[in-house]
């Protein structure tokens, strides 16, 4: 039997599902051929030939980019059985099964999907005759209306990343003295124990978390540094939702492997309540922690349900300047609540805290997603601007009430869009210098400098700007994130 297990795209990361479904199928007894889309040209003699066409969506863009393959899938082999999993794929249930998709499931799918190649093989085991494995994620999903279920708890297998391109292929991590590293790329746990409005994990997760074995992701961050890998990327939604669990696993890293730098996304709330552990971050090779702020506007962080306010946010940036992590703050900078001057105030907030260069310039045109089944679509204050699920975008479209907010996220995402390796400050200062002036607000920065040159006339110095030292933080050089 032969399966073929389709990335289409993952950030630039080597994709860690298609190599854990992989090691499931595998040890089936099936040839699998993965295929990272976005690295590589997808064979359609494959595509043909496959009795099993496995497709991972684990987030919009990706969804977006598989839909013509699906649909080729099904058109060039009309009896393949054709399944999708990954977050996004019980999100878009009807509409993937719409383009030829037979099973779809969801996060936590490696048993579901082995459970599809046994029954194929003609092994069916005892569970499948309890359940069917497309029903499995796709029960209790009805808009935005959720049926908590559990989730099951995979024991999992190491990932099999055989097929796949090489590390050298994807994002390297640009370290400030201009070095750059091999990046892997593992996962110790995945869902969330949180139930932020706008995430796309909780519709799926429903606030639980899974955690993969340490031996598992100890062993597949051994088979990655054996491959090349100085870093390593951990992409649990929260890397603190179970902070032993997550600590146990770099300590031990580390131990092994000194000279091997990671990094992490963890929420504000977490990094104030465990902040003894921001020191040990720093200890065990943490090159950054990816924080999602999202906004600096009270009201907005509560109607998106985030669990921490802009103090604590402050406070974070303090903490982990003190400990010596470097917090890279993500942000949905444009969303409905937001007005030109607030916008220039997100701006104003990220200079005044010297964030700048931790900032990746996209971050400053993102605009609110909603997918279907959001928290977001229950909430009253954006009701009045949220349109009908709209399959060609899949997302609920929405408009802003002032069309100038509308016209700056344009103009932002047409400044950094085109200019996706330039320098951050000088973005930075452009995006700025473009909110103010619509804003009709002077820039911090020309304030600044305006009474520079006024200290200077009357000191009576020569005009020159003083010049700042800034050093950089390290960054991974894939810039795009949703
Ligand atoms: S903490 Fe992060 S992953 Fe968890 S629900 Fe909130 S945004 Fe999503």
């Amino acid at each position: 039997m032969f399966a073929v297990l389709i990335s289409t795209y993952e950030m630039g990361r080597q994709p860690f599902a298609l190599a854990s479904a992989a090691a499931w199928l595998r040890a089936a007894g099936w040839d699998v051929a993965p295929v990272d889309a976005a690295k590589e040209r997808l064979q359609e003699a494959n595509l043909v030939s496959a009795d099993l066409i496995g497709f991972h969506l684990p987030m919009h863009t990706a969804t977006r980019l598989a839909a013509p393959i699906i649909a080729t899938a099904r058109r060039l082999n009309p009896s393949a059985r054709i399944c999708v999993f990954g977050l996004y794929a019980p999100l878009n249930a009807d509409w993937l099964r719409s383009l030829g998709a037979d099973e779809v499931l969801g996060g936590e799918f490696e048993e579901d999907l082995a459970e599809v190649a046994r029954s194929m093989a003609g092994e069916r085991g005892a569970r499948s005759a309890q359940r069917a494995p497309s029903d499995a994620f796709s029960a209790g999903f009805a808009g935005s209306a959720f049926d908590r279920r559990p989730l099951p708890r995979i024991h999992f297998r190491l990932p099999d990343r055989t097929g796949l391109p090489p590390l050298s292929r994807y994002a390297t991590l640009q370290m400030p003295d201009g070095q750059r590293r091999l990046v892997g790329y593992t996962e110790a746990s995945r869902g969330c124990l949180h139930l932020c409005r706008h995430c796309p994990v909780v519709p799926v997760y429903q606030g639980q978390f899974r955690v993969v074995q340490p031996d598992i992701v100890l062993a597949d961050v051994a088979a990655q540094i054996a491959a090349g890998a100085e870093h390593i990327t951990f992409g649990d939604p929260d890397f603190f939702n179970g902070p032993t669990h997550a600590m146990r696993i770099v300590s031990a890293m580390h131990e092994a492997y000194p000279a091997v730098s990671y990094d992490v996304t963890i929420k504000v709330e977490h990094l104030l309540r465990h902040r003894d552990l921001a020191p040990r971050l720093a200890d065990t090779g943490c090159a950054f922690v990816t924080s999602a702020i999202e906004s600096v506007d009270d009201r907005v962080l509560a109607l998106l349900g985030k669990g921490h306010t802009r103090a604590d946010f402050f406070q974070t940036v303090a903490l982990c300047r003190e400990a010596g992590v470097t917090l890279v703050p993500t942000f949905v900078a444009f969303h409905p609540w937001l007005t030109l001057a607030s916008y220039c105030e997100l701006l104003d907030t990220i200079e005044s805290l010297d964030l700048i260069e931790h900032v990746s310039p996209i971050q400053l045109a993102i605009r609110l997603l909603i997918p279907r089944g959001s928290g977001l679509l229950a909430v009253d204050e954006m009701r009045p601007h949220i349109g009908a699920f709209d399959p060609a975008t899949l997302t609920h479209p929405w408009t802003h009430p002032d069309p100038r907010v509308d016209a700056l996220q344009r103009d932002a995402m047409a400044l950094v869009g085109t200019q996706l390796i330039a320098d951050r400050r000088t973005l930075f200062n452009q995006v700025s210098a473009l909110a103010h002036e619509r804003a009709g607000v002077p820039t911090p920065s020309t304030r600044r400098l305006r009474s520079e040159q006024a200290l200077r006339l009357r000191s009576g110095q020569a005009d020159g700007r003083p010049a700042r030292h800034r050093a950089t933080v390290p960054y991974l050089n894939e810039p795009w994130y949703c």
